[in-house]
């Protein structure tokens, strides 16, 4: 479903993805680990074109998106991103946040809007939150929300650059289990998070992401029990 081929990306002299290759097929759910500075979130951003990439390929469903002639708009309602700031318009309700990119870019008349509005919520256990703004809501709800308005779109990717790292410890929990479900419910995802039993539990394939270039990537029984590279085992023995 996904393809990233050779891609690199520089910010002036500072070389940020050196030769990033890897494939997700869909229905996987990988999680991408790595010290600060890595990359990690420039790679995603690279995926829905928020960065633009200096060489290489990035196909999706087999379409080369990191062509000139691509329709980034188009590109955009495939992939959804989750943030970890949440990003929510605060003076909307958690239903005028999930239905906005319905009614404004699916084009959707306000009734189908909410109707799938509505669902969405249901999905992340905030149904009885629709009419709340983002100031009443906590962390986790208004990540939930977050998720609920990606999912809305129905994108056959979604990506999530930290989606817990913003939260106070108690409300990590809330956020990883709607992730849980929709790894289960084989929504593909592509997740940079340090969330080990997120990665353990939902993860098809962990990739290892050091100074723009993927050092291991493989299941996470391996990666965790196993890592082949001695950089992987210092890096995750600093995370547990
Ligand atoms: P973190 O774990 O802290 O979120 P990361 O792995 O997501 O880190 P990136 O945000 O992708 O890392 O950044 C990689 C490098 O690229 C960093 O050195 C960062 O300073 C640099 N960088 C990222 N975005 C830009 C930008 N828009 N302009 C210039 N440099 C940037
Ligand atoms: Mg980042």
């Amino acid at each position: 479903l996904l393809e990233l081929d050779d891609v690199y990306k520089s910010y002036g002299e500072e070389q940020v993805l050196s030769g990033v290759s890897f494939e997700m097929d869909a229905g996987d759910v990988d999680v991408v680990i790595g010290p600060s500075g890595s990359g990690k979130s420039t790679m995603l951003r690279c995926v829905n074109r928020l960065t633009e990439i200096d060489s290489g390929d990035i196909y999706l469903d087999g379409d080369c998106v990191t062509d000139a002639d691509t329709d980034v708009n188009e590109l955009r309602k495939q992939v959804g991103m989750v943030f970890q700031d949440f990003n929510l318009f605060a003076h909307l309700t958690a239903l005028g946040n999930v239905t906005l990119g319905l009614r404004k870019v699916r084009g959707m008349d306000k009734s189908a809007a909410q109707e799938k509005g509505y669902e969405h919520l249901e999905q992340v256990g905030l149904l009885d939150q629709a009419d709340s703004y983002p100031a009443e809501l906590s962390g986790g709800q208004k990540q939930r929300v977050g998720i609920a308005r990606a999912l809305a779109m129905d994108p056959k990717l979604l990506l999530f650059d930290e989606p817990t790292s913003a939260l106070d410890p108690e409300l990590v929990g809330e956020v990883v289990e709607v992730m849980r479900d929709l790894a289960a419910e084989g929504i593909t995802m592509l997740v940079v998070s340090h969330e080990m039993g997120f990665a353990r539990s939902a993860a098809s394939d962990i990739i290892f992401l050091d100074d723009g270039r993927i050092v291991e990537h493989g299941p996470p029984e391996q990666l965790f029990e196993n890592p082949e590279a001695a950089r992987t085992g210092e890096f995750l023995s600093r995370l547990e």
